[in-house]
């Protein structure tokens, strides 16, 4: 491990004209509210930790009685995020990555950090947030809501398709799947002397999503309910999403939002992801996939992940 840390320069995503242009044109049609706030992501200091993540970055934020760190993995990875909620005594995981590499990395981020995880939480079943536990995480208690954990065993882990899933990434596959224990209830929880809320909304970008509300620290952690800068996964039910969009983003007293692909944002990220769901919702109307795929590329040039829009594919196959 490098005894250099690493200081992270937040990136902004440059807004264009056209991009604006098509979003009040969106509103103009009724598709979206037409209030627009650019995604503007969190400053964050680098933290007394001398690790130095290679794969992945780190953004450190303090935020009332806790440290938020979010391990974001590099775009091959599709910036996909683990979060760290560290307490006065404990670390509190959500997610834990897709690959084994970028897994790996995380749990020595996390062990550099010096402190026992209780337990890894996950936000919903969708396999580039929870393939990395098996192997990495195993010593540590992995737990989420009983929906998502229903969700999760049956479409992913009793059908074989996480089978056939590391059939195709190979050695970035664990060896095994692990189901959670879906013991978490909805509601206040205790995170190791900090208050949660536990909140969960059904059929948005997955089948249910469960949701981390951290009120003295005014944050969200939302999984895949919202992109900071990256393309969105395409396959969910599009349009409710933007509705559990608008839902989230009626709590109050919430400055921070940390998304299941990109860096830390400020609520403007909510706005951001319904308009850029209006966006796909016409770019879906395409004649084919690849004119769909063209279309999001061109409105949002700057953004990552450009590799999950081949799942548009699966829509016209
Ligand atoms: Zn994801």
């Amino acid at each position: 491990m490098s005894k250099s840390s690493k200081v992270n320069v937040m990136t902004k995503n440059p807004t264009t004209f056209s991009r604006r242009s098509l979003i009040r044109a969106a509103a103009a049609a009724g598709l979206i509210t037409p209030q627009f706030a650019a995604n503007r992501a969190v400053a964050t200091t680098a933290d007394a930790t001398d690790f130095r993540a290679e794969l992945g970055t780190v953004q450190i934020t303090r935020r009332g009685p806790v440290t938020l760190h979010t391990y974001m993995a590099s775009d091959q990875s599709s910036l996909v995020t683990s979060h760290i909620v560290e307490t006065a005594d404990a670390l509190y995981l959500v997610d834990c990555q897709f690959t084994q590499s970028h897994a790996a990395e995380f749990r020595n981020y996390v062990d550099s950090l010096g402190k026992p995880i209780r337990q890894v939480h996950i936000s919903h079943p969708h396999p580039d947030h929870f393939s990395g536990y098996a192997k990495n995480f195993s010593d540590v208690p992995v737990v989420t809501t009983a929906k998502v954990r229903d969700v999760m065993k049956e479409r992913w882990i009793d059908s074989g398709r996480i089978e056939d899933l590391a059939k195709a990434i190979g050695p970035e596959a664990p060896e095994t799947f692990v189901t959670p224990e879906g013991n978490v209830a909805l509601g206040a929880s205790d995170w190791g002397g900090v208050s949660v809320n536990i909140l969960e909304y059904d059929d948005a970008e997955a089948q249910v999503h469960s949701v981390v509300h951290i009120p003295e620290a005014k944050t969200l952690i939302v999984g895949d309910l919202a992109f900071a800068n990256a393309h969105f996964f395409p396959l969910g039910n599009n349009a409710n999403w933007i509705n559990v969009i608008d839902e989230m983003s009626r709590i109050e007293d919430v400055e921070l939002v940390l998304c299941g692909h990109g860096l830390p944002a400020h609520p403007g990220v909510f706005d951001d992801s319904a308009a850029y769901l209006s966006v796909l919702l016409v770019a879906l109307k395409s004649e084919t996939a690849d004119e769909a795929i063209e279309m999001m590329r061109t409105e949002y040039p700057a953004y990552g992940a450009k590799g999950i829009l081949n799942f548009i594919n699966r829509l016209y196959a």
